[in-house]
């Protein structure tokens, strides 16, 4: 056996031991979709190469034209799928769409059938043969014309994916960045240069050049992943929590450039028709003028959109990266949806504060409501009144009508009070069918008119239950109070004389109104 062609396998089996752990490697690390785009290409690349294997250590056509359909399990994939790892890898396409995958994969998946079927039509191969070269034989292939229409598409792919490199490396300004592009248009311009040998040299020669250097762009990738750990996995884990955050992320560089963003970042500006990889941050602030602010601003800030109709609203924080003492920082802007949150806080406070039956104040929030004036009268001199009203002989109703005619009374109270009284007036439900209004800058002779006429704005109405028509009537008790006095220290104190006015009215008959004396 001759020593070029032991050379030559040890190469090979070497190289397709590398490859397979490579696609291995990669596809369980294939979080992203440009690792599971280049674990597809490794595993291809194996394939191709364990086909040049095999086809190089046999002697006879058969097996020859079996290992070379092996070849094409992989072959026809691995330019197309070299120029989605850079469509992807350089963030110029962010996933791949269906139509795009259907456009990329044609004319491979032609090839594929087409190689399958040759015996049949010779598209691809009009005739082969063994050719022997001093001591080893090669498969020798006569082109067919699907051949020259997979190696131009083979050529295009491989070409733009060098074009995809080089214009990456030129845009990025950061270092970083730029050397994993170099590595890799480094490693795409090999097999590139490969294919051009094989197109002009295969007839003569019979060696798949391209085989022969796919492995050492295979070795100039694996340099790439030592060297710039990015298939690592903590690089892979913080690149995954970016890539999927629900909050929006943008990475500004030197002079606020946008230098890297997520999926939720881009929705955020797509929502407001600016697409973050066709416009460059001037046309951003010219057709968001509100965003240059934010942009500019090295502080958080809160900014709302309306976003199919809906007010929807974002908060929008800042963390430095590097010195900040550098005017020229690179920094992240987070974009936070915070819409539902304020929703959910709003609902609290309503549970909290809101009565659900009257729609009123609860007990506790009119408290905190009416203390708050009743100190701030004191301090200033001014005047309130306090109204406490009770339902008369609300048993007797709930028992002749029952309990859900007891509620709907309560709530048909509600409704009276808050058309009733002023919007700047307090008013709650104290519990059960006891009702307080506070009535800012109210004499007590005022109040007691006021209370007379709500009084006899309850007794004229109605409550129409089940078919019932059921009349109710109360009975209020006023206080008031102007300025400080020494009777009145606190608000308990008011209260309670509102309550003994209150005692009175019922003890005199009901559906009255007593005021305080
Ligand atoms: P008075 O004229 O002296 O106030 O007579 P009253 O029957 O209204 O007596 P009181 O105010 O002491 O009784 C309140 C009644 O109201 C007792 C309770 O059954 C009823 N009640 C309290 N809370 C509710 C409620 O949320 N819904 C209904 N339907 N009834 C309630
Ligand atoms: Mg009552
Ligand atoms: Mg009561």
């Amino acid at each position: 056996m001759n020593t070029s062609k032991i050379v030559l396998s040890l190469y090979l089996v070497l190289a397709v031991i590398l490859a397979q752990f490579f696609a291995a490697y990669l596809f369980s690390k294939g979080k992203t979709s440009y690792r599971k785009a280049f674990s597809a290409l490794v595993l291809c690349i194996s394939l191709y190469l364990l086909g040049y294997l095999m086809i190089i250590n046999s002697n006879n056509l058969e097996e020859m034209i079996f290992w070379n359909q092996i070849q094409y399990l992989g072959l026809p994939f691995i330019s197309v799928l070299w120029l989605m790892v850079a469509l992807l890898y350089t963030k110029t396409i962010s996933s791949l769409k269906i139509q795009l995958s259907i456009l990329l994969f044609a004319i491979p998946i032609t090839t594929f059938f087409i190689r399958l079927t040759n015996s049949w039509h010779h598209l691809m191969y009009t005739r082969w043969e063994v050719r022997q070269f001093s001591e080893w034989y090669s498969l020798y292939m006569e082109r067919g014309i699907w051949y020259y229409v997979n190696i131009s598409y083979t050529i295009s792919c491989m070409f733009l994916t060098v074009i995809v490199y080089l214009i990456g490396y030129l845009k990025h300004k950061d270092g970083y960045i730029r050397s994993h592009f170099l590595v890799f248009l480094f490693a795409s311009l090999l097999p590139f240069i490969g294919i051009l040998l094989v197109i002009f040299t295969f007839g003569d020669w019979c060696i798949d050049y391209s085989a022969l250097i796919m492995p050492v762009s295979l070795l100039i990738i694996s340099f790439g992943i030592v060297r710039y750990d990015f298939l690592e996995i903590r690089t892979l884990a913080r690149e995954t929590i970016f890539e999927n955050n629900s909050v929006g992320m943008l990475v500004l560089g030197p002079g606020k450039k946008v230098i890297d963003y997520n999926r939720a970042a881009e929705k955020f500006f797509e929502s407001m028709n600016i697409s973050l990889n066709n416009y460059s941050i001037e046309e951003i602030y010219a057709r968001e003028p509100r965003l240059l602010e934010i942009f500019q601003s090295d502080s958080s800030c809160g900014f709302s959109l309306l976003i199919d109709g809906e007010e929807r609203f974002f908060e929008i924080d800042v963390v430095p990266l590097g010195y900040s003492h550098d005017s020229n920082t690179r920094m992240l802007k987070s974009i936070r949806d915070v819409t539902d949150e304020r929703k959910i806080k709003e609902e609290l406070k309503i549970l909290a504060t809101i009565d659900s039956l009257s729609g009123l104040n609860n007990r506790a929030e009119f408290m905190n409501l009416a203390r708050r004036e009743f100190d701030w009268v004191k301090r200033n001199n001014e005047g309130i009144s306090f109204l406490i009203m009770d339902l008369d002989n609300f048993k007797i109703i709930n028992d002749t009508f029952g309990h859900a005619a007891g509620d709907e009374i309560i709530r048909e109270v509600g409704r009276i009070i808050k058309s009733s009284f002023r919007k700047t007036d307090i008013a709650g439900r104290l519990g059960g069918e006891e009702f307080a209004v506070v009535l800012k800058n109210t004499s007590l002779e005022e109040a007691r008119k006021i209370a007379e006429k709500f009084r006899e704005t309850v007794a004229n109405r109605k409550v129409i239950y089940r078919g019932q028509e059921i009349s109710f009537t109360l009975s209020i008790g006023v206080a008031a109070i102007r300025g400080y006095t020494d009777e009145i220290k606190d608000i308990e104190d008011i209260f309670k004389m509102a309550d003994d006015a209150l005692y009175e009215a019922k003890a005199n008959g009901r559906n009255r109104v007593v005021a305080y004396h």
